[in-house]
């Protein structure tokens, strides 16, 4: 028996090449394609309404019988043609076509039509313009198909039909039947009718639901999957140590969700499989001293442990904040760069393999080929959003199945994060450390201006901090950019004031050294792109003004403003915008109502979509051709909580019958990895 699901769409009766091109413009390739090319909405046809009952203004389906001549009015360029139908008791509704010519010419008196259109009701006129017609007469509900030019609904449907029936004797269950009872889904060939061909409304919607669960369903299940082989592997083994030399040295006790999260990593790491970790934690929660803890752990148990963060100002600040809190305990802690002088990284590289070093912090320099460890037990990636699954991966090479933690400044709603990481036990810190004030939040005009550069101003001679965030380096007269607005704010209301300039294209031994005098306020105004967006932690910094903010999105404003507020002193972040476009002003008024996390990238996500939201890429979310994570959360929920009884006995999914979805399940994570 061929496999016509893979087959190209060529091998139906009725679909040649050039039919198959014309297909090939809406991705269907394969008869597989095909069928899951799915409706975006129905044309509901199904539901009639008496004419003594049509209201001004509504879409309707009548069926009724012609009860005129139909006249035909030629003008120059519209021909029109003219007709009333009537109900037995005489209510009618004047009908008016188009250039229907075809239409028109099978219509006569007597005959019962169906009508779909839009009613006018002026007194007792009831009129419908250019409506569809079926000649036949029979209330149907009609899939709406995103089309491309040469390829109508009709022809369509009638494509999809032909392949529905080719290969109906293929399709594969992959739902259980009792997961399909549990949830109200319909088994897959009626489901693929009523979605293609419903009779109903209902039907059709349980049908698509069916789909999406099922998508849903197989991402989840490949994670779990994922996890599960993860598990049988040989972890380096790592016993507890005494943290007290190392809290001791701490300048602050650590919060109830700090020392939650560093015991169920202690737990994690002593187990013989390798952990996969994500710690979320809300910008400032602490999560550093997380990866200090883990890394004084390994280094007493005479093993490595790497950093690996996305930019170079936030590997030189862990690496000063660490060694800060390591060196003191006798951990050796080392900082890897793409900018070191040769001879220097080899030293550094020749150390680390001869295992001289406990820690290493770097970019994404930590996974080129050259870094070898001697024996890497804990690798951590720093607001790992902005890492590939491939680097990950890269990264977890580096080692003999190395535990692995992330830590994600963006938390994510649990149900999203179970479908996404679901290969990942989850921990959340969701406490500040005591005595921080909500930093307030005010959206201002640029007629502000001066006010606002006033009390930055004034802030300054106080000693405190600011940060000023434009949106573009250099150039452009749009937006305020970095490079000539810290010269203009020099010239003008900061006169005096040391101010200086930060963005990602400059050297990093100049990027180091501006940070590191901004650290000691040397520099009172810091004015930056979105290079310090993640990471930067100078808590004398007091005052975050955003120029420009309707260029950011809804979690890159929170995570800019996270900058401040990291002391004592009460914080301010002003988002400067004139932008008065719904769009912008819903994401500054969030901004301005909450400084929790999560709510943000909660309304981020159904701002945003979660594509946008998440960047596919980063996240190996798949490309889903029917779910939609923002719209379908409910489903999600249904799914997790499926899998979470289904994994219980992870037998399950070696059987027979389940063959199939295992299958079909490890591929689509495949497609997802290899983004
Ligand atoms: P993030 O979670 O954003 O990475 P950091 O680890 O940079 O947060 O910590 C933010 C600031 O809070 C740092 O200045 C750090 O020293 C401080 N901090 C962390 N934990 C505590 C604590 N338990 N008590 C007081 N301050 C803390
Ligand atoms: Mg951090």
């Amino acid at each position: 028996m061929i496999d016509v699901l893979n087959s190209p769409v060529t091998v139906l009766r009725g679909i040649g090449q050039k039919r198959a091109e014309l297909l090939k413009k809406l991705n269907i390739i394969t008869c597989a394609d095909l069928i899951r090319f799915f409706p975006r909405g129905y044309l509901n046809m199904s539901e009639i309404c008496p004419i003594d009952k049509l209201v001004d203004g509504q879409t309707v389906t009548v069926v009724a019988k012609v009860s005129s001549d139909i006249s035909k009015r030629v003008g120059k360029r519209v021909t029109r043609f003219l007709f009333s139908v009537s109900d037995p008791k005489g209510n009618t509704l004047f009908v008016t076509l188009y250039n229907q010519k075809y239409t028109a010419e099978h219509l006569h008196p007597g005959m019962t039509v169906l009508l779909h259109g839009t009613v006018s009701v002026e007194g007792l006129v009831r009129r419908m313009e250019s409506p569809r017609i079926k000649l036949d007469a029979t209330p149907e509900i009609e899939p709406i198909y995103p089309l491309t030019e040469g390829v109508t609904q009709a022809s369509l449907a009638r494509n999809i039909a032909t392949a529905l029936q080719a290969c109906n004797a293929q399709l594969k269950e992959m739902l259980l039947p009792s997961i399909r009872e549990k949830c109200g889904l319909p088994e897959i060939h009626e489901a693929f009718r009523a979605v293609h061909f419903p009779r109903t409304i209902e039907e059709a919607e349980k049908a698509k639901n069916r789909f999406i669960f099922e998508e849903l369903f197989l991402f989840t299940v490949g994670v779990r999957i994922l996890k599960l082989r993860v598990k049988k592997l040989d972890a380096p083994q790592l016993v507890p140590t005494d943290l007290t030399p190392f809290l001791n040295r701490l300048p602050y006790a650590l919060t109830n969700a700090q020392k939650r999260v560093i015991k169920e990593c202690f737990d994690g790491i002593r187990r013989s499989s390798p952990m996969s970790r994500l710690i979320q934690g809300d910008v400032g929660s602490g999560k550093t001293v997380i990866a200090a803890a883990v890394t004084f752990l390994t280094a007493r148990n005479g093993k490595q442990t790497a950093l690996m963060v996305p930019t170079e100002i936030l590997a030189i600040q862990h690496y000063e904040s660490l060694s800060a809190l390591l060196s003191p305990c006798g951990v050796r802690v080392e900082l890897l760069t793409g900018s070191m002088r040769a001879a220097e990284k080899r030293d550094l590289l020749l150390r680390l393999e001869a295992g001289q070093v406990d820690l290493v912090i770097g970019t994404h320099a930590l996974i080129q080929k050259s870094v070898k460890f001697k024996e890497l037990a804990v690798a951590i990636a720093d607001e790992q959003h902005r890492f590939g699954v491939q680097q990950r991966a890269a990264m977890q090479e580096k080692g003999k199945n190395p535990h692995m933690i992330f830590l994600s400044a963006t938390p994510i709603p649990r149900s999203l994060a179970l479908v996404l990481y679901g290969d990942l036990d989850i921990s959340i810190l969701d406490e500040l450390p005591p005595g921080r004030i909500p930093v307030a939040t005010r959206r201002v005009g640029s007629e502000m201006e001066e006010r606002m550069y006033r009390y930055v101003r004034e802030k300054a001679l106080n000693g405190e901090q600011s940060y000023v965030v434009c949106p573009s380096v250099e150039g452009g007269d749009e937006m305020k950019n970095a490079v000539d607005f810290s010269e203009q704010l020099r010239k003008t209301y900061l006169q005096g004031i040391s101010v200086a300039c930060l963005h990602g294209r400059m050297k990093s031994e100049e990027k180091e050294a501006i940070l590191s005098d901004f650290a000691k306020n040397k520099i009172s105004v810091l004015v930056s792109t979105t290079v310090i967006e993640v990471g930067v932690n100078v808590p004398n910094a007091t005052t975050m003004i955003i120029e420009n903010a309707e260029r950011f999105g809804l979690s890159q404003l929170h995570q800019l403003r996270g900058r401040v507020g990291r002391g004592k002193k009460e914080s301010y972040c002003f988002v400067v915008s004139d932008d008065k476009s719904e769009e912008a002003t819903e994401r500054l008024n969030a901004l301005c109502t909450t400084n929790d996390g999560f709510e943000i990238s909660k309304k981020d996500l159904e701002l945003r979509g979660p594509g946008d939201f998440l960047g596919n890429r980063q996240h190996g979310l798949p490309p889903f051709k029917i779910a939609d994570l923002t719209r379908d959360m409910k489903i999600l929920e249904q799914v997790s909580k499926v899998a979470d009884r289904l994994f219980k006995d992870p037998s399950w999914f070696i059987l027979p019958e389940n063959r199939a979805l295992f299958i079909s399940a490890s591929e689509m994570l495949r497609s997802a990895m290899l983004q």
